[in-house]
């Protein structure tokens, strides 16, 4: 299919702890395509950033350190070919990684290689910030995951504490974790991993579904 890298794309946004990782996922292995983890590429970019010793706020240094980090995410996380899946989750990670992903040049590059990843793949769930107001505008569903604060410090990855990702949410840029008009908003808040993924799945209109899926996969289902 040809068209807009997005319009084969389930993008997926929400504040950390949203569930957006786990959903993603299980939305995705429900379809049958491929997941992307944006976050973890700011935060791979991050480490690069922190090895060098650069200052995360000089936005000229920091984009440079983006234009020639070399990521590739599969089952794991490989910054220039060392697997940094665990080192992505520190605390020092943590702390930067807002600053580091301000930086519109930081954003131009890893944008561009998230809609590079959506042409490849034949589109996905694509999950992390601006993924259904910039990177991915014309996904055929766009999906914002909310849910209460007590409920997002009981599933916060690794060993961020509440507060830290309080803080993150704090520093991230504001119009990264608005919903778009044309998303729908879940609040996830008491639902199971399944339920959300049904409720998503539900929302795909029948044709879209068929486009994201792919016509052989579409005609194998109906026949
Ligand atoms: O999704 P995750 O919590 O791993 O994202 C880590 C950080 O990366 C966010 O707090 C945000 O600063 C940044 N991020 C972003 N745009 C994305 C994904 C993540 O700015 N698409």
């Amino acid at each position: 299919m040809t068209g807009a890298p997005g319009s084969r794309v389930v993008a997926i946004d929400g504040p950390a702890g949203s569930g957006k990782s786990t959903v993603a996922r299980a939305v995705a292995d429900a379809l049958g395509v491929d997941v992307l983890d944006t976050g973890a590429m700011y935060r791979a970019v991050t480490i690069k950033v922190l090895d060098a010793g650069i200052d995360p706020t000089d936005a000229e240094a920091v984009t440079q350190v983006a234009e020639g980090a070399d990521i590739v995410l599969t089952d794991v996380v490989e910054l220039d070919g060392r697997d940094v899946t665990d080192e992505i989750r520190s605390p020092a990670v943590n702390a930067a990684v807002s600053t580091v992903s301000a930086h519109p040049g930081v954003r131009r590059v890893l944008i561009a290689q998230q809609r590079k990843w959506a042409e490849m793949h034949g589109g996905g769930v694509a999950e992390g910030r601006d993924m259904g107001a910039v990177v991915f505008p014309d996904a055929p569903l766009k999906v914002f995951l909310t849910a209460s604060p007590d409920e997002r410090a009981r599933r916060r990855s690794g060993d961020e504490t509440a507060a830290s990702i309080a803080q993150r949410d704090g520093r991230d840029v504001p119009s990264t974790l608005e919903p778009t008009a044309d998303a729908f908003v879940l609040d996830t808040t008491g639902m199971s991993v399944a339920e959300v993924v049904a409720a998503i799945v539900g929302r795909l209109p029948e044709a879209r579904r068929a486009d994201l899926l792919g016509e052989s996969q579409s005609e194998s289902e109906s026949a």
